[in-house]
């Protein structure tokens, strides 16, 4: 295929999934370049061309990768690419093998009430399923179609006997295109099990300016080395070990060193805050393992101060960079409005009368509309003040908790909830309750994070290794955390349901 020929590919893929003329996208997603950035508003259709383009190139015999912030995105993924590969001849799609990769936690079988044991878990209940992971049956299925969610793919492995996770980690080595999460570009070890990859796309990837991979704290950590000792003493091997501490019931020792040898095995940089040890990667170093074997696609709608991204992905490698302007945009579902209301939410002006005036403002909005409102506070102490001041109450969860202590059988009865952003509510969790979505959301105030001791200790690992100087770190880190954290509540809405979106700051049009 020449370059015509995969642009017009790349189009007839898109038809009907992307509504207007996205030419610009697909120009970018062809150049060759070995490591580009792209910005673009939230619902411009980024990932709908990335995926285009992995199975346009899949089919000239370049085999992609995408990797996702969560697993629900890797199921959204799906859907859009079995829609995709709807729109194309039955034969064309002959051959084309896409496999989603997720965790142990989600494609287990079996899986252990606590999390931290599913590294071992296998080995500790001797799962009869660890060697299944074999079966033609299952390849020449998945050759056949792209299943709409991962829930299938897991029925699918399932009901051939199969142990969906070993099954999909082998087959996910020779596949044309592999879905899935930050944590397998994170770590190498996670990264050799998908093979070779001529194309390496990174959604969302202003998640990785902090890659934690694990945490522990210094009391847990010597715990887990007297276990370990003991361990070696008694001359028992790690499986059977934990087996034996499995068996014996000795559960609080069993979790201290599952999460101590998490902490050795994992990959990482050591630094140490306070009273815990973590294990940290920093950007340069995801990508420069990439850069030997891959053309490496960055993508968000954050992706901002752009300058940082560069410094700290590409640290002085030429990028080329795509940005298009904005930040999220009105669609048919979503109405973006800004409301300049003169207030602001600065530390040093949270009084009384801010309260009341975002007060007053929000009850004339409800008054005027008459439609649920759920309010998008900067922090939980604000949120706190603000409800107080409404009357309202806050919903950081799934809203049936908040249902049921209000005694409440209707999301409806509540006009203004107030919730906080970068909270779970923020991040994903449903905001409907028995189908009913408030259709307001105000995003009140800029989230600027509160700089912990965690982030300064990572702001002074980077100072060194970047050689820049903290307090220019410490501010670009801070303003894109903040843009992150605003434009992931704006995003919530408008997925099903025509909203109306108001914001009520004025720093937030100055930044902008
Ligand atoms: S072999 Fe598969 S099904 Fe069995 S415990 Fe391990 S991951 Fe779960």
């Amino acid at each position: 295929m020449n370059l015509s020929a995969k642009k017009r590919f790349m189009k007839e893929l898109l038809q009907g999934i992307v509504n207007y003329t996205v030419d610009d996208l697909i120009s970018f997603f062809l150049e060759d370049s070995p490591l580009s950035f792209l910005r673009a508003p939230a619902g411009y259709g980024k990932t709908a061309c990335a995926l285009a383009y992995l199975i346009t190139e899949s089919f000239a015999g370049n085999r992609g990768a995408i990797f996702f912030r969560t697993r629900a995105e890797v199921n959204q993924a799906l859907r859009l690419l079995s829609r995709m590969i709807s729109n194309l001849p039955r034969k064309t799609i002959d051959h084309l093998s896409v496999i989603p990769l997720v965790g142990k936690d989600f494609y287990c079988r079996y899986p252990p009430e606590k999390k931290s044991l599913v590294k071992w878990w296998c080995k500790i209940i001797h799962c009869n399923f660890l060697s299944r992971y074999r079966s033609q049956e299952l390849m020449d299925l998945l050759s056949q179609n792209v299943y709409d969610s991962l829930k299938k793919y897991y029925n699918i492995a399932r009901d051939l006997d199969l142990c969906p996770y070993y099954v999909y980690q082998r087959l996910s080595e020779n596949a044309d295109i592999v879905l899935t999460t930050h944590p397998y570009i994170i770590r190498q070890s996670f990264l050799n099990r998908i093979g070779e990859r001529s194309i390496i796309i990174i959604d969302e990837a202003h998640n990785l300016l902090k890659s934690i991979t694990v945490k522990i704290s210094e009391r847990e950590y010597a715990q887990g080395e007297s276990l370990e000792r003991t361990m070696h003493n008694q001359n028992i091997d790690q499986d059977r070990f934990l087996a034996t501490l499995f068996y014996q019931r000795r559960e609080k020792d069993l979790l201290i060193l599952a999460r101590y040898l998490k902490f050795q095995e994992e990959e990482g940089t050591i630094i140490s805050e306070r009273s815990h040890l973590i294990k940290i990667v920093p950007p340069i170093q995801i990508i420069d393992r990439l850069l030997s074997r891959s053309k490496v696609i960055l993508m968000s709608s954050t992706l901002y101060p752009i300058s940082l991204y560069k410094t700290l992905f590409a640290n002085k490698r030429p990028v080329r960079e795509h940005i298009i302007k904005g930040f999220i945009r009105s669609t048919s579902r979503r109405k973006l409005a800004i409301l300049k209301s003169g207030i602001t939410s600065k530390f040093n002006e949270r009084g009384d009368k801010t309260f009341w005036r975002y007060t007053s403002i929000i009850k004339k909005i409800y008054d005027s509309i008459k439609e649920n409102i759920i309010v998008f506070a900067p922090s939980k102490n604000f949120a706190e003040k603000l409800a107080k001041y409404i009357g309202a109450p806050i919903l950081l969860e799934e809203p049936n908790r908040l249902m049921e202590s209000l005694g409440i059988s209707d999301l409806k009865d509540v006009p203004i909830i107030i919730s906080v952003a970068r909270s779970k509510l923020a991040e994903g969790i449903d905001l409907s309750y028995k189908g009913f979505t408030p259709r307001v959301l105000l995003v009140i105030g800029l989230p600027f994070p509160k700089i912990t001791q965690e982030d300064r200790i990572i702001i002074q690992f980077y100072s060194k290794i970047y050689n820049i100087k903290e307090p220019l770190l410490r501010k670009s880190l801070s303003l894109s955390s903040m843009f992150s954290a605003l434009i992931q509540t704006i995003g919530r809405i408008g997925r099903k349901k025509k909203v109306l979106l108001l914001s009520l700051t004025i720093e937030f049009l100055t930044l902008i």
